[in-house]
């Protein structure tokens, strides 16, 4: 089984109903629907806080900590098709920091529930 690591939208997640950190990343993951190939072990989950400079070291300190490098890092859907568009930072280049970073593989979106 994949480990995986998730970053989600902090600001989505603290606004209230249908944050991904209730169950939607969660669900699809261990299901293995969505983004995710297979059922996946959720090994960190990273809540990015605006303006969000600390993701990308959080993610690292989580690695470290946990002494378990990701197989895969998913990028939430409140995240990647956040509507107004995150203010601070785009998908894209969050995505290349951490490929960069931590030389990981870097999937835009987990799941596709309502
Ligand atoms: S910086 Fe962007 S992605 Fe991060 S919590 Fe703020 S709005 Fe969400």
């Amino acid at each position: 089984m994949k480990k995986i690591a998730i970053i989600g939208c902090g600001s989505y997640m603290d606004a209230g109903y249908g944050c991904p950190g209730e169950w939607r990343c969660l669900k699809a993951a261990a299901l293995g629907e969505g983004e995710f190939e297979e059922p996946s072990q959720v090994v960190a989950f990273v809540k990015c806080e605006c303006p969000g400079r600390p993701t990308v070291p959080n993610m690292g300190m989580a690695m470290k900590l946990s002494e378990i490098k990701p197989d895969k890092v998913y990028l939430s859907t409140c995240m990647v098709k956040a509507k107004p568009e995150c203010p601070n930072r785009k998908v894209e280049d969050l995505r290349a920091m951490l490929e960069e970073k931590f030389d990981v593989e870097v999937v835009e979106g987990t799941h596709d529930y309502h």
